[in-house]
């Protein structure tokens, strides 16, 4: 390990769920899969209501080359396709599917690549045609990230097992039980961008994991690192620098400066694409939290509700006060059961009353907590005030686009001020004042 990046906070990491083996959830009656399941351009829908569908099928193309098709969980019918509640608390248009109970299957076998013969462009077609997102939370279309133009030579790959995000255990449980698939899908990605080094980078919490990775026989060029406890270790800038020293410029990408950096599950994700030319349909995510009667990893199809989710898994103990879609640093708050899985759900937490409190925020006290906390070196308590005063017009000077919406400011705060909260709104005033 080179570095310790600068800021960061130490939350409980409260991964209760850390021994809880990952357990298939029953397929729901209904799923509804969104066109918006990544960064960039919606998919394209490619079938009406009223069409079959096998499992595995393609059912929207994407509309760009930032985007990415979608898959059918399951063979069926499609029902509709109309706007449905999204994690981000819109509602965008879904693709409604009535699974048929039969489990037909598209015959992958003319897609796929299991003695590795097609080579790394092929293979990057593969992945963009098996709709592959990363896994992590940001769910940035991977074929793009496979593709760095030619002035970006790659000379490291990293795969991020980190999982700094308190609560969340679904790639520490993916590292533990499929790790094959894990370090297929980085020798795959290594060709791909044509890195000749590897590191899989796990924090310090899961020694299990570390040992298992360890005791695959690595090849040379491949290291495991074991990274402090501290949040937000998984995030991709911090991740580089705490490997290898190498500072990502501001407003730059890891390709910058020679690295491509893939979620572990988005590995797993690569191999099953290429080798099995098996599309993203489902996903590992951790139920979590206080409340919930049967808190695990869940192997869950895309599309599926949330409620179906806490329904089939025993249920709550009792009323939710507070649910999350994600961790609880970097998560969007829900209002409800009523929006799906998608791909870029790793986890859904619910707590009950009392554990959660509205933030009131009270005058800033100048500590300078929030600036030391800032992974990034911002300051974030100005940024804050500038949006409460409405003075937009000032927040490019303090460089509000390298926030990375970490939340660290906020956790630390000891006067309450929403910070990451009044970011956001200013970067998304400035978004709508520039168009
Ligand atoms: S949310 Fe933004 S301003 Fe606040 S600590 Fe994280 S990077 Fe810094
Ligand atoms: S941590 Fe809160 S009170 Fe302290 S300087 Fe930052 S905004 Fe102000």
């Amino acid at each position: 390990m080179k570095g310790k990046f600068t800021g960061g906070v130490h939350p409980n990491d409260s991964k209760d769920t850390r021994e809880s083996p990952i357990q298939n959830l029953p397929l729901p009656d209904e799923l509804k899969i969104s066109l918006l399941q990544h960064i960039g351009a919606p998919a394209t829908p490619a079938v009406s209501p009223g069409d079959r569908v096998l499992k595995y099928q393609a059912i929207a193309e994407p509309s760009g080359y930032v985007s990415s098709s979608l898959h059918a969980p399951v063979s069926g019918t499609v029902k509709a396709v109309e706007p449905s509640p999204h994690p981000s608390g819109r509602l965008i248009p879904a693709i409604i599917i009535e699974p048929d109970g039969r489990d037909e299957e598209l015959d992958l076998s003319s897609s796929a690549d299991p003695d590795l013969k097609k080579g790394p462009e092929a293979w990057k077609k593969m992945v963009g045609d098996a709709g592959v997102v990363g896994m992590g939370g940001a769910a940035f279309p991977t074929h793009v990230k496979l593709n760095p133009p030619g002035d970006k030579p790659i000379d490291l790959l990293v795969a991020n097992g980190v999982e700094c995000e308190p609560f969340l255990t679904a790639d520490h449980r993916l590292m533990l039980e499929e790790p094959e698939s894990l370090m297929g899908g980085l020798h795959l990605a290594m060709e791909m961008v044509g890195a000749k080094r590897a590191v899989i980078g796990i924090e310090a919490n899961k020694p299990d994991a570390v040992e298992k990775i360890r005791s695959m026989d690595l090849p040379a060029g491949f290291e495991v690192e074991v990274l402090p406890v501290m949040y937000p270790q998984g995030a991709e800038k911090q991740l580089i620098y705490a490997l290898t020293g190498r500072e990502v410029p501001t407003g730059g990408l890891p390709m910058d400066v020679g690295v491509v950096v893939q979620n572990v599950g988005t590995l797993a994700a690569i191999f099953e694409a290429v080798t099995k030319g098996r599309p993203l349909v489902e996903r590992v995510m951790t139920l979590g939290g206080t409340m919930p009667k049967g808190p695990g990893n869940y192997r869950v199809a895309i599309g599926t509700l949330l409620s179906h989710i806490v329904e089939n898994t025993g249920g709550l103990e009792g009323p939710a006060a507070k649910i999350i879609n994600g961790g609880p640093m970097m998560g969007q708050a829900l209002a409800g059961f009523d929006s799906t899985m998608t791909k870029g759900t790793s986890g859904l937490l619910v707590f009950g009353p009392g554990e959660s409190r509205v933030l009131k925020p009270r005058p800033c006290v100048r500590c300078g907590t929030c600036v030391r906390s800032c992974p990034v070196s911002l300051m974030p308590h100005t940024l804050g005030s500038l949006v409460e005063w409405d003075q937009f017009d000032l927040l490019e000077e303090f460089h509000v686009g390298d926030c990375i919406e970490c939340g660290c400011c906020t956790y630390i705060c000891p006067a309450d001020r929403n910070l990451v909260q009044w970011i956001r709104q200013g970067k998304a005033e400035l978004i709508t004042r520039s168009k």
